[in-house]
């Protein structure tokens, strides 16, 4: 059975990351600061470089892309749960470069801002835990199994 919940909105921060700092460590310190536990987030802007990550689906492993150069940031998109009692921010992105050509993936630390404008909104609901999942190797929320 898959997993549906309803949530509602609490609160919505907006704001501007500063230049030169981490992407997703900056993300996730601000939900700490705000104890957002439950939530989403979308950004747009500029990163200095990018480390994403694509999921070996045989492997159940992540292959690392380290991206040198500067590219637009054209999307974030993101949620945030917990994990191990911690809020855990899992983020998919959307970069460009210099030709407009995109590319994509899981957001790994050590992707630096250029430049970063975010939307955060805060959920009130049931907590969601991430839990180790032996069909894909992954840290999901838990489903009922059928
Ligand atoms: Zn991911």
């Amino acid at each position: 059975m898959s997993l549906v919940q309803s949530v509602e909105s609490k609160a919505i921060y907006m704001g501007r990351l500063s230049h030169g700092c981490d992407l997703l460590m900056e993300l996730t310190r601000i939900c700490e600061e705000k104890n957002i536990t439950l939530g989403k987030i979308t950004a747009i802007g500029a990163v200095k470089k990018a480390v994403l990550g694509y999921y070996n689906t045989d492997k159940f492993e992540y292959e690392d892309h380290i991206i040198n150069e500067p590219m637009e940031l054209l999307n974030l998109t993101g949620n945030v749960s917990l994990k191990d009692g911690k809020t855990m921010v899992h983020c998919h992105v959307t970069l460009s470069d210099k030709s407009g050509k995109a590319l994509g993936g899981h957001l790994f630390p050590e992707t630096i801002v250029f430049a970063c404008e975010y939307i955060i909104e805060k959920f009130d609901g049931n907590k969601l835990s991430r839990e180790f999942d032996k069909e894909t190797g992954l840290a999901l929320w838990p489903v009922e199994k059928s």
